[in-house]
């Protein structure tokens, strides 16, 4: 009876995420307020260079072993070749530290999600958002350092458009047993500008534009690389670096 019950459920959830929109995974309230950050600082001696500036060596395109097609910018940072694709790191990672900065188009273009979108994807599977959050309201868990659609910001502590900004990120991987069931949520901490945004909240699961996140491990992709995506808007990086934990 009570396999039938669940099985009853499961099919139920799955035939109405079929038919879901993306509206609907949107929440619009509250709106974080607006906190206006401080300095930025520089590696530890035990970080693992991810992006200097040099060269896209640590990096490939999403799914391939193609050499990354983004720009490489004279300023020490990189640009999405919008159309190129994401690209994510070679190595794989477990937990870590992550620092990186980020970058808005200064010519700004677009509204909502429309504006500076990228996002950084942990294991390929979860996305802190990168987004031009700066007096451009979006739905409250999809704009800037919001675990998107999972989680809202505490507060919104964006710079404008145009302007470097930092991302310091704890990332704790979520555990799973012999059969890719989960075991322990993973969580996130995010530091935006130096603000705390997201103060150890659960990972539910893989990032899903629509519907419900996922969380069995076989449901996800396998490279489990961090990622940087193409949202078909210039957004920049710069001095990224990990440690692991
Ligand atoms: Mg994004």
């Amino acid at each position: 009876m009570k396999k039938f019950i669940f099985l009853f459920f499961f099919t139920s959830v799955l035939f109405a995420q079929q038919n879901m929109k993306p509206e609907e995974t949107e929440v619009w309230e509250p709106e974080p307020n607006v906190v206006t950050p401080g300095i930025l600082f520089s590696p530890p001696s035990d970080a693992i260079i991810l992006f200097d500036g040099s060269d896209f060596s640590k990096w490939q395109h999403q799914g391939s072993k193609d050499p990354v097609q983004w720009t490489l910018n004279s300023d020490k940072s990189m640009t999405v070749k919008p159309g190129t694709g994401s690209i994510n790191t070679i190595e794989e990672h477990g937990s870590i530290q992550l620092h990186l900065e980020w970058k808005t188009p200064n010519v700004i273009k677009g509204e909502g999600q429309g504006r500076g979108n990228s996002g950084i994807y942990f294991q390929r599977r979860y996305e802190v958002q990168v987004l031009d959050s700066y007096e451009n309201r979006t739905y409250s868990n999809g704009q800037a350092s919001s675990i998107y659609k999972q989680h809202i910001p505490l507060v919104n502590a964006t710079r404008a458009p145009g302007v470097w900004q930092t991302y310091d990120i704890i990332f704790i991987e979520p555990e799973f047993d012999s059969r890719g069931e989960p075991t322990k949520p993973g969580t996130f901490t995010v530091f935006l500008n130096g603000v705390l945004v997201q103060n150890n909240v659960e990972i539910l699961g893989t990032t899903e534009y629509i519907g419900l996140p996922k969380t069995k491990r076989d449901d996800m992709p396998k490279h489990r690389s961090l990622l940087l995506q193409d949202h078909g808007d210039l957004v920049s990086f710069r001095n990224i670096w990990i440690r692991k934990l």
